[in-house]
């Protein structure tokens, strides 16, 4: 049987994958896809690439992270290096409910399908509302310590992920891959997943696209399959009412960064800012390299040292705490809010 052939490969050629987050799912599915020959692949990053991450992220090498590179950036130049006739471009930004419509629509058209790269419910349920709004098909995965699972949902053609998970679970009710870590062979295997279905989408093969939800314990050897082709539900708060909370949702709260002594900090509202002239203000309270999308540099705060990066966007990373307080007291006193 073949499975891509000439015309599957011109319809890759042609199409576009927009990717959240590559970290340890994302990274797998772009790579995939990107050696696939999809024409153009979208990835959206907010991290830096940490020492921690490379066991598991295989897009990244020791250099990105001693350099702690933007993950967004590091992946374009291994992608870039891996197939040079796909474009692929990167956001260094979150993906939030103040910039997803815009950000999924910023080539011009909507992307043929979306991959959940990062493996947090916020995200998730944006682009569960992205998926619908807009009408792409939505490829979701999940993985933690030697779980796994994945599921393909189809606006029109079946349920959304509100109608099988009406809401994210509440904070602190689940495991993280801050407290159970993630076996790096599960989410090598999750992302491989997302990829072939990505090609199926991409490809208009959708008969073949899974129709249900798969389940594995890599470390137990056990595997599940939940059929969702009759989940659809019209009272679903996102696709029967059509409605679509979280793209509505103004909530911009310091998050600290999975498995790093390090916090993220947007305030809401906060639009580009003049990186040039940021550097020439933290350059008085310590030394600040100005780079083409971030400055970054260290400072001293409560006798403690922080090293602080700042994004075109406004977001920054200040890294040497997990304390959410903290890392807001440093934004709000040397970028301001
Ligand atoms: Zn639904």
């Amino acid at each position: 049987m073949e499975f891509v052939g000439s015309e599957g490969q011109a319809k890759l050629a042609e199409s576009h994958a927009f990717i959240v987050g590559v970290g340890a799912l994302g990274c797998v599915s772009a790579d995939l896809l990107v050696r696939a020959g999809v024409g153009k692949v979208t990835i959206v990053d907010r991290d830096l690439v940490e020492l921690s991450n490379l066991h598991r992220q295989p897009l990244y090498c020791e250099r990105d992270a001693t350099e702690k590179r933007p993950k967004a950036m590091a992946a374009k130049s291994r992608l870039n290096a891996v197939n040079s006739g796909v474009e692929v471009v990167a956001h260094i930004a979150d993906f939030t409910a103040e910039n997803a419509l815009e950000l999924v629509q910023s080539e011009g058209r909507v992307p043929d399908v979306l991959i959940d790269g990062t493996d947090n419910f916020e995200t998730r349920f944006l682009l569960n509302d992205c998926s619908v709004k807009l009408g792409v098909p939505y490829v979701y995965g999940g993985a933690i310590a030697s779980r796994g699972s994945a599921a393909v949902f189809v606006p029109g053609s079946g349920p959304c992920l509100r109608c099988i998970e009406p809401n994210p679970p509440k904070p602190g009710t689940q495991p993280t891959c801050e407290t159970a870590g993630v076996l790096a062979p599960v989410s090598s295997i999750i992302g491989s997943y997302q990829a072939a279905e990505a090609m199926k989408i991409l490809m208009g093969q959708h008969d073949r696209v899974m129709e249900s939800m798969l389940s594995f314990d890599l470390w137990e050897g056990t595997r599940t399959r939940v059929d969702l082709s009759s989940a659809q539900d019209a009272e679903c708060p996102c696709c029967g009412l059509v409605r679509f909370a979280f793209l509505e949702s103004q909530s911009s709260v310091p998050q600290a960064l999975c498995g790093q002594n390090a916090v993220q900090v947007k305030p809401g509202g906060a639009g580009m800012i003049d990186l040039e002239q940021l550097g020439a203000s933290l350059g008085e309270s310590g030394e600040f390299e100005v780079h083409d999308y971030m400055i970054r540099g260290r400072i001293e705060h409560g006798g403690d040292v922080f090293e602080l990066t700042c994004f075109a966007d406004g977001r920054a990373i200040v890294d040497g705490t997990a304390d959410v307080g903290v890392a807001r007291a440093i934004y709000s006193r040397y970028i301001g809010s």
